[in-house]
């Protein structure tokens, strides 16, 4: 089995679309894992539903696709993300509504933990310091949890009483040990680690690995659909810098 495991598709269908061709035109999948964050900020968040749901999927809310659909109030998203929040909502339809409304925060798939923030805090906690990743390994039973959310992908690795962060190789399998570890798939739609390009990762259960891709698309079609619909500069400037 192989699953395409995205996280933060934010709306963004070029982004999306791009990273379903290369996975196809790469390893293959047979399922989606989406890990949170469907909707938000981009232009097209009916339309990345629709694509998700013609696939066999697996998928969990983020703090943006509760937002949408009224489960989370906007007192903690910044003026941005508030503003597209609101003009998400405005676009789903009942169906995309009642679809984002019954996802869980949190699920167990193969031998994966799948939360959009944390184990401790599903909703809203990052990962990204050795202190958040060690105090969340202990609270999950599986071997392995992925995570979304900071839109930067890494594997971590428990370190003693501590936890150690790795850069997540692109296009090198990393081979799935004993070992726990939080995997980071990155954020296909807003990419912040500096590079422009969609973000996802492959799980192959026949190998155990995992391995991480980028994947170019259209920035410019996306920005211009954004312009459209009069989403904030500063969301749409973001994803030509990969910040
Ligand atoms: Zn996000």
């Amino acid at each position: 089995m192989r699953a395409l495991i995205v996280s933060d598709v934010h709306s963004n269908i070029e982004a999306f679309q791009s990273a379903i061709e290369h996975a196809n035109d790469t390893e293959g999948f047979d399922q989606i894992w989406s890990l949170g964050d469907l909707v938000g900020y981009g232009p097209d968040p009916g339309l990345c539903i629709d694509l998700l749901r013609q696939y066999e999927h697996v998928a969990i809310a983020g703090n943006h696709d509760l937002a949408a659909v009224g489960k989370l109030g906007l007192q903690k998203f910044n003026m941005h993300a508030a503003a597209a929040a609101r003009w998400t909502t405005e676009q789903l339809t009942e169906e995309h509504v009642d679809f984002l409304a019954q996802l869980p925060i949190r699920l167990e798939v193969h031998d994966f933990t799948l939360v959009h923030g944390s184990p401790r805090d599903p909703v809203w906690e990052y990962v990204i310091t050795a202190a958040s990743a060690s105090a969340n390994f202990s609270l999950f039973d599986t071997k392995r949890c992925i995570v979304g959310h900071s839109h930067i992908p890494f594997v971590c690795a428990p370190k003693g009483e501590s936890a150690q962060f790795f850069d997540f190789p692109v296009d090198l399998p990393v081979r799935l040990m004993d070992d726990k570890l939080i995997i980071n798939p990155g954020s296909v739609g807003q990419p912040r680690d500096s590079l422009p390009t969609a973000s996802y990762a492959l799980y192959d259960s026949e190998n155990q690995t995992v391995t991480h891709y980028r994947v170019a698309y259209d920035i410019a079609a996306t920005q211009q659909r954004m312009t459209e619909h009069n989403l904030p500069q500063y969301l749409i400037n973001r994803l030509a810098r990969g910040r």
